[in-house]
């Protein structure tokens, strides 16, 4: 691994302090995870039906009938992608339901109740994620196969449709989740399992062996994980083989569809790799130079690839990293950290394509842009990759959660008017309030995952160096040159730009590097005698380190009036309101309705007032900022000669874009009209 390249810290040698985000942590522990774990074994009332025990206890069922040398028959052979009980029928025991990556969703769970355990003993959640455990073990084959979907509706279709059937994409969650579960408990029960499926895996499309690659990408970064783990190489070079394997000719996807048109005797289709940019398959991922296709899948496919472009050294992938990051942040980012600018596909568009209303913005493509960012800051730490994680951890990763933690969004559009979503076709995707669970409930437990594990974004690490990307306050032990230290961050940055690191025991020599945020205009670090330096937008500070040494960074956190590219069409003429990372948005609650007459002025952010709000019991900050509304004359005509519209002073109130839909339905905007 070259020397720049630094690792997040062990799960215990992070704990989160800060008043706002050890909340959200909290919250995740005592409301979320016990939510979920209703929601997997499906008792939450009203609520779409998750299936996932049900469907871990219908394969056991199928596998122990296959061990006791009985014939198994599936009683459904139904190669749909949602399997649902026919209207008015029970469901029946030995039968699958829901989608056909459904065994996803626990092992998702599974990851953050480890994340959990790590940080605090919990008897209760240890005995129910043990039960998952003893649920997935019980479901998995003699070979070692292990996919409730398959296993229940018909083995022999087994690595069949690796393009749709998300088969590798359920194997590397249950290997995160393996992993995570290792390094909370000490525990190899998960990881054997993993282990067993992976062989099984390799045994198919190892190196060597038949040619596939996953449909739905997150095997390769889940196996590096598994590779780092173990140090066991197989796993390393059966993450390489899917990377080297995808996007070359013949596609194994068209290759796998010919060989069921054949079966059907229908005509097959040309091999060529260029038709699956959707998947990500469309060309040798050395070559990739545009974000495109399903967001999630893009943002999970470049995570895997700067992995690889770090334990190898390997130049071309570290470029095509690079170039997909520019293609991403550069042309097709939401202000708020969202990805993915049409719901056609949850997909990326053209470049500065982002549509505020009709945006996808799903809440796991967020996640997988801090995943592919924190990737990034592992290979070579510059600011900017930990600004853009920044920004999508604290404004689209958030608001795909109630403050109460109890209902989630999917989709996180930058404007929202409910009665449109009620009626508009273009809108279907678009829901103005969160959802307690849904049948395809990828994000609510992704964020459980990404939240519990927030101490892995806070900090990484080199031989000699700690590098403090987020200001999140936190308690952190480290080993700088060999040498065991322990810091304490005292941050709060939905207050204000102040951040303090005293070290609190220890005595090391090495550098602690800050990074100085993209938001921060101008500011200041100091500390008493250390050598200080700026690389690549991180204050280094070099020196002999011991309890009572002191960094204070101070970075002013004025509110600041933003206005995308002139070239993103949406929002032309428009303009939004920041103030540090945190996205401002306009709601209902506080604005009445009509959003859309609200004009904003861009030189007045400066005359912006600074307060805050109780909003479900959390004071939050709110900012009020002078503008006017347009006055709509009594039955004005469809169209009229053009005059200059009548407008009143007003006071617009934003409240942070995370908090938005917390106070009942309405209208949301975060970009609002130029005055
Ligand atoms: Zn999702």
């Amino acid at each position: 691994m070259p020397d720049i390249c630094s690792a997040p810290l062990p799960l215990r040698s992070v704990r989160v302090t800060d008043p706002f985000w050890s909340r959200e942590m909290d919250l995740i522990r005592t409301a979320v995870i016990p939510y979920q774990w209703d929601a997997l074994n499906d008792r939450i009332p009203d609520a779409e039906k998750s299936w996932w025990a049900h469907n871990m206890r219908a394969a056991a069922l199928a596998v122990r009938t296959k061990k006791n040398g009985k014939e198994y028959s599936p009683v459904q052979q139904n190669c749909g992608f949602t399997i649902y009980p026919e209207e008015g029928e029970a469901p029946r025991d030995d039968s699958f339901y829901g989608f056909v990556f459904q065994d996803s969703d626990g092992y998702k769970w599974l990851e953050a109740a480890a994340y959990q355990l790590a940080l605090k003993p919990d008897a209760e959640l240890q005995k129910q994620a043990q039960e998952a455990i003893d649920l997935i073990r019980a479901a998995q084959e003699e070979d070692g196969y292990l996919n409730t979907y398959y296993t229940v509706t018909g083995r022999e279709r087994a690595f069949t449709n690796l393009k749709d059937h998300h088969e590798l994409y359920c194997f590397g969650h249950l290997t995160e989740a393996a992993v995570a579960w290792k390094q909370a408990t000490g525990k190899d029960d998960l990881l054997d399992v993993a282990r067993r499926f992976g062989r099984c895996v390799t045994e198919k499309f190892g190196p060597g062996r038949e040619r596939g690659c996953p449909g739905h990408e997150i095997a390769e970064m889940a196996l590096y994980r598994l590779y780092e783990e173990t140090g066991e190489a197989e796993w390393k070079e059966l993450a390489q083989r899917f990377l080297d394997v995808r996007g070359t000719d013949p596609s194994t996807f068209a290759l796998e569809e010919n060989k069921r048109l054949k079966k059907a005797g229908k005509k097959e289709m040309p091999v060529t790799a260029a038709r699956y940019m959707y998947y990500q398959a469309h060309k040798p991922v050395r070559a990739m130079d545009e974000a495109v296709g399903h967001a999630v899948r893009q943002m999970y496919l470049a995570s895997g690839m700067a992995d690889e472009a770090r334990l190898t050294g390997d130049a071309d992938m570290k470029a095509a990293c690079e170039r997909l990051w520019r293609s991403t942040v550069n042309e097709k980012m939401y202000v708020t950290g969202g990805v993915g600018g049409t719901h056609v596909g949850e997909a990326f568009s053209r470049p500065y394509d982002l549509p505020s209303d009709t945006a996808y913005s799903e809440t796991c493509a967020a996640i997988g842009l801090a995943f592919f960012a924190r990737r990034m800051l592992q290979l070579e730490p510059k600011a900017e990759y930990a600004d853009v994680m920044e920004r999508a951890l604290y404004n689209t990763v958030l608001s795909g959660m109630a403050l109460d933690g109890k209902s989630f969004f999917y989709v996180n559009p930058l404007e929202v008017d409910p009665a449109a979503c009620d009626t508009d076709e273009r809108l279907r995707h678009v829901k103005p309030v969160r959802q307690k669970w849904f049948g395809c409930a990828c994000c609510p437990p992704n964020i459980a995952r990404i939240l519990s594990s927030l101490g892995q974004y806070i900090a990484t690490q080199t031989e000699n160096t700690l590098y403090i990307h987020l200001f999140v306050g936190s308690e952190i032990t480290a080993k700088l040159n060999g040498a065991e230290i322990t810091l304490k961050i005292d941050a709060n940055l939905m207050n204000s730009g102040h951040a303090e690191v005293t070290v609190l025991s220890g005595q090391a020599e090495g550098t602690l590097a800050l990074r100085l945020p993209g938001w921060a205009i101008g500011g200041s670090v100091t500390a008493q005698g250390k050598a200080a330096r700026g690389e690549n937008g991180y204050i280094l500070l070099t020196g002999r380190w011991q309890p009572g040494d002191q960094i204070t960074a101070d970075f002013p956190m004025p509110v600041q009036a933003v206005a995308a590219s002139p070239l993103v069409r949406e929002t032309s003429g428009q303009v939004c309101f920041v103030r540090g990372p945190l996205v401002f948005c306009a709601e209902e609650a506080d604005n009445g309705r009509n959003l859309h007459l609200l004009r904003a002025c861009p030189e007045k952010a400066g005359e912006a007032r600074v307060g805050s709000k109780e909003i479900d019991g959390l004071t939050l900050p709110v900012l009020t900022v002078p503008g006017k509304r347009v006055t709509v004359p009594e039955n004005a005509p469809l169209y009229a000669p053009w005059s200059q519209p009548q407008t009143v002073e007003t006071k617009i109130t934003l409240v942070p874009y995370f908090a938005w839909n917390n106070r009942g339905k309405g209208e949301m905007r975060v970009w609002l009209e130029r005055e």
